[in-house]
């Protein structure tokens, strides 16, 4: 830290060659506090903001002169420099409209407020570019962590932040400076078309209409769903720790997100796909901001009940409401992971060329190649092993896109 220092020499002659005196030193600081009303995980996207405490160390009995206060939005680069996004308005008091990235250093300890849109003149755009965090994947082989680009008057994507708060002299040297990491979490929106909702209402017989094989989920059951097929998502991105945030069709989300569809039949562009699942938006390192990927409910209703269990009797039917909405979590979880650049065919992260795990053992792990995943297992049939994260997989993801500062 660099310190400001003020001297204050006092110097008297008391008597004939007698001098007293006295030397006074002053170290200025600022520090980062975190309490009930600071917030340094926010989804700019889902209207937030980010809540930063600052102290002023000693606190001023009025104003330190000559001096100004800044806080700064920064992504520390790789190459060692800062790559400047944003300022923060550091004067509130002012009201809406007024916009300061300055103020004097007239307070003690102060909230302030960053809603994550840069916007001219005190905020950029910005390239996309790399981190200093190092992840080491396969055999020891490491890649930097990468910041997606940034587009002036959007929220900031993920993964995170360095806010520099910082005092000036009057010749606008940094004087002192203090660093705290703003972490953003990766939003995922679900939507639900239509034709697959009226899909999931029907339910699925035999062809000669005599056994249920699929239930049909009642409209209570399927507005339920709505909410709980991202909250089931949540519950397994949670165990693991990764700043990620699924969101159900009706919520307000602001670009940049990504978007899991829920279809009956996947088309994209004028092709379509006969897959449970696919996405077309792999992005090693999430690099990309933007990404569809798709559930095709069609395809399920249509190949399950020619499984071969279903034919020999070994399945018990109908297929419950549950069982599907697990199934539906499942595949947005793959898919989403395909986003996140699971897995990534390279020596970090060694997925076949499929862009799934090596070697699936049953399809226990979500990036496993679908098929080698049994039905029992993707509807969460009790006496199944639980599908989960390889914890490689599980390693990157905590990585880029982490919830909290490592301490070194
Ligand atoms: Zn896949």
């Amino acid at each position: 830290m660099k310190a400001l220092i003020s001297i204050t020499l006092e110097m008297g002659i008391a008597h004939f060659h007698t001098y007293s005196a006295s030397l006074n030193i002053t170290v200025l600081g600022l520090r980062f506090v975190e309490d009930s009303t600071t917030r340094h995980n926010f989804s700019p996207s889902l209207g937030e903001t980010a809540e930063m405490r600052v102290e002023v160390i000693p606190p001023p009995s009025g104003h330190y002169s000559g001096y100004t206060f800044h806080i700064g939005i920064v992504r520390e680069l790789s190459n060692g420099t800062d790559q400047h996004i944003d300022w923060v308005n550091v004067q509130p008091e002012q009201g809406p409209g007024a916009y300061y990235n300055w103020r004097d250093v007239d307070f003690q300890s102060k909230v302030f407020t960053w809603n994550g849109i840069p916007s001219v003149p005190f905020g950029q755009s910005a390239l996309i570019s790399t981190g200093r965090d190092v992840f080491t994947g396969a055999d020891g082989n490491t890649v930097n962590i990468r910041f997606p680009a940034v587009t002036a008057g959007q929220p900031v994507p993920p993964p995170f932040y360095t806010a520099v708060a910082m005092i000036k002299g009057s010749n606008n040297n940094v004087i002192t400076e203090t660093r705290k990491r703003i972490f953003v979490p990766q939003v995922v929106k679900m939507v639900y078309e239509a034709d697959a909702v009226s899909l999931m209402k029907q339910g699925r017989f035999n062809t000669a209409g005599t056994t249920n094989i699929i239930q049909k989920i009642s409209d209570p059951e399927w507005e339920e769903m709505r909410t709980s097929i991202p909250a089931g998502a949540q519950e397994f991105i949670d165990l693991i720790g990764a700043n990620i945030r699924f969101v159900c069709d009706s919520t307000a989300v602001s670009p940049p997100y990504k978007t899991i569809r829920i279809v009956n039949r996947i088309v994209i562009g004028n092709r379509h796909y006969s897959a449970l699942g696919i996405t077309r938006d792999f992005s090693f390192m999430n690099e990309s901001m933007i990404g569809t990927g798709y559930v095709g409910m069609g395809q399920l209703y249509d190949i399950f009940p020619r499984y071969s269990n279903v034919d020999n009797g070994t399945f018990a039917l109908p297929v419950k409401p549950h069982e599907i909405r697990s199934h539906c979590i499942r595949t947005t979880l793959h898919e989403c992971g395909h986003m996140f650049g699971l897995v990534a065919d390279n020596n970090v992260l060694g997925g076949d060329n499929g862009k799934h795990n090596l070697n699936p053992s049953g399809g226990i792990h979500i990036m496993d190649d679908g098929t080698a995943v049994t039905y029992e297992r993707r509807f969460r049939r009790p006496g199944h092993e639980e599908w989960r994260w390889r914890e490689l997989n599980e390693e990157y993801l905590k990585f880029i896109l982490p919830k909290e500062e490592k301490t070194p």
